[in-house]
């Protein structure tokens, strides 16, 4: 799939932006640097993905700002060889950024058709990251436990499921929050107790039960 030298420019500025709104992981900003943004936004909208923001996607769905992605990704301490479960693969351009560190990858949607595009898309870029069309508030318990989960949708309280499916020493990451924006909540399961640290707002799509969909 093309990856035109005119798009390598535009992600080379892409990523000295968000490394100046303080990303300083270089395996996470090195991760954003090869992952073709353009190639997981909806082609009409390829002339913006190399703008530091949301772009729609469909069935109401959105992929984050590249700048949220790197946040997301580097409070994770993704380490290669790494188990992680993304709950909401949406587009699976973070799956890809995941892929990028040398993590083994999880990810579940609930959405049919993002999950049977990112599927296609994914495999065409050569990303082994294993795919499930299904409710992520369940996990996926047939591959746990896992290092590392992430939550790219917004929830008011992380499913017990998923805490539950972390590993010892492992970290979760999700933005947590009913209201329109949502509080960047990183646990950490240390024997059978869980950490809480608290960073930024951020505003996300909400993670829905399969009933509402
Ligand atoms: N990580 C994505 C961003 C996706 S937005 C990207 O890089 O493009 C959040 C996604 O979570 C949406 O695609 C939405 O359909 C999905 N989602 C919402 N509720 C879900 C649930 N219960 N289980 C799995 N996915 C869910």
């Amino acid at each position: 799939m093309e990856d035109l030298p005119r798009y390598q420019g535009l992600r080379r500025r892409l990523v000295e932006r968000i490394q100046s709104k303080g990303i300083q992981d270089q395996a996470v900003v090195a991760s954003i640097g090869r992952v073709p943004r353009h190639l997981f936004v909806d082609p009409a909208l390829r002339e913006h993905a190399y703008e530091d923001r949301a772009l729609p996607l469909m069935a109401g769905q959105t992929i984050s700002q590249p700048y949220t992605v790197a946040y997301q990704t580097q409070l994770l301490c993704v380490q290669a060889g790494h188990k992680v479960l993304e709950i909401g693969t949406g587009s699976g351009y973070q799956t890809a950024v995941l892929c990028e560190l040398g993590a083994e990858v999880y990810s579940v949607e609930l959405e049919r058709r993002l999950y049977e595009r990112a599927k296609v898309l994914l495999e065409k870029l050569g990303y082994r990251a294993r795919l499930r069309w299904g409710d992520g508030r369940f996990g996926w318990p047939t591959y746990a436990p896992f290092d590392r989960i992430l939550l790219t949708a917004a929830t008011d309280r992380v499913p017990e499921a998923l805490f539950e499916q972390l590993s010892e020493g492992g970290i979760l990451v999700a933005p947590v929050g009913r209201s329109s924006h949502q509080v960047m909540t990183v646990y950490r399961k240390i024997g059978q107790t869980l950490s809480c640290e608290e960073k930024g707002y951020f505003k996300f799509v909400p993670l829905r039960s399969a009933e509402y969909r």
